[in-house]
């Protein structure tokens, strides 16, 4: 699996970049590091709602100060703190020139046009300086990172109002089975819903790629000649689902190798998934994917979305994980690396890992009550229950 991973990221650089502006950049991934445009904040502001002073005349507290006017957020006081002065400050609004320290009001008492403090209170308090979360041309997100809804708010902080992203990968998905039916036509004998061409679709939006559906062929060499020709040229990556395993009517790999296809691996050992391969053609990535549904979408997650990942700039592409114990032990296959689809119960100490369902490859419908794959590591004997596991969580 890690080696496989591997050959896929060695082939999967990311795409050129374009301009996006920040109304649009949540969930894409930076190509280039994002700089403060200003200050932030860009002026001595109060963190609080009080008084501005004089940090030095509180010195001997009690003391009484007149008041000079107030400063709102927004509107600041356009002229200095005259000495010996305090001034009503709101939070946000600009400490004045003259002020170096902001009294909380739940700290002082007005009383007509004076305010009275009975504390000493240091220079600094309660005023952000100017600059004190970031400089203006500081770099403020690294290329690679990934725009969550805290960098956004950051870059439209610091002033940013457009940012340099690797475009979407465009993914055409084929679907081969002479026995799929589209779902609402009525099955014949032998046949079929057709359920990976959806299930694909979805999960590439979900990495932030576009789709683009290319309709099922039938088992025969011609068919799946033609449609992956035309399926080769428009797009970043090609996704096949089924005949990629060693039955007679199984055509994926011959047919793409003779339409120059380079293969770079077939067969991982991992359970379910074993028969994915993955080959490339110019700078063009084919994952061709097993079709029982269970199977696509662990080589999907395995695979294709860390090649998603790397093809948008991602600084770190490969599955996340997460940690958990397992519920029930689980026994270890002997040769390959194996993905239960499981349910997660998170506790305050941690979380419970228990399978969902059958966990045979077709049973797509089990599959939809886990919210996630645990990792079996290949190996001799059983993990006990209670033992740490990783899963990756879906969805
Ligand atoms: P294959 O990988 O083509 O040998 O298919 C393996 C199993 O998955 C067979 O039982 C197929 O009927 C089923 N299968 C293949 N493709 C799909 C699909 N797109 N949707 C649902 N089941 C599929
Ligand atoms: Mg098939």
């Amino acid at each position: 699996m890690e080696e496989a991973q591997r050959l896929v990221l060695e082939r999967a650089a990311r795409l050129p970049a374009e301009r996006v502006p920040i109304e649009r950049a949540y969930g894409r991934v930076l190509a280039e590091p994002a700089e403060a445009i200003c200050d932030l904040p860009p002026f001595p502001s109060s963190a609080m709602d009080g008084y501005a002073l004089c940090a030095a005349d509180t010195a001997a507290p009690p003391v009484t100060l007149p008041l000079a006017g107030r400063v709102a957020a927004g509107t600041p006081a356009g002229e200095p703190l005259p000495a010996g002065h305090a001034m009503g400050i709101a939070t946000g609004a600009v400490v004045p020139d003259g002020a170096d320290a902001v009294v909380p009001l739940e700290l002082a008492v007005e009383e007509g046009g004076n305010v009275r403090i009975e504390e000493a209170i240091a220079p600094g308090a309660n005023v952000r300086p100017r600059a004190g979360d970031v400089a203006a041309g500081a770099t403020i997100l690294a290329a690679g990172t990934v725009l969550g809804p805290a960098q956004v708010g950051s870059l439209a902080a610091a002033g940013v109002t457009e940012v340099q992203c690797a475009r979407r990968p465009r993914v055409g998905i084929l679907v081969t089975g002479s026995e799929l039916r589209p779902p609402g036509s009525p099955l014949g004998p032998g046949e079929i819903y057709e359920s990976n061409g959806l299930m694909l679709a979805a999960l590439l939006a979900s990495a932030g790629a576009v789709p683009a559906q290319l309709g099922t062929v039938a088992d025969d060499p011609d068919e799946h000649r033609t449609a992956m020709e035309r399926a080769l040229l428009g797009f970043d990556m090609l996704i096949t689902s089924g005949g990629v395993s060693v039955g007679p009517h199984d055509l994926v790999r011959s047919v793409q190798a003779s339409l120059g296809v380079t293969e770079v691996f077939w067969g991982v050992a991992v359970k379910p998934g074993k028969p994915v391969a993955f080959g490339v053609r110019r700078d063009h990535l084919v994952f061709s994917l097993p079709g029982n549904p269970v199977s696509a979408l662990v080589c999907f997650e395995l695979f294709v979305r860390p090649a998603v990942n790397a093809l948008l700039g991602a600084s770190d592409p490969l599955p996340t994980f997460a940690w958990g114990r397992l519920a029930e032990p689980a026994l270890r296959n002997g040769s390959r690396d194996e993905f239960l689809r499981a349910r997660v119960v998170r506790t305050p100490t941690g979380a419970s890992v228990s399978r969902a369902g059958g966990q045979e490859s077709h049973m797509i419908v089990a599959a939809g009550q886990a919210d996630a794959l645990v990792h079996v590591p290949r190996g001799d004997g059983e993990l006990p229950a209670g033992s740490e596991a990783r899963y990756l969580p879906l969805g």
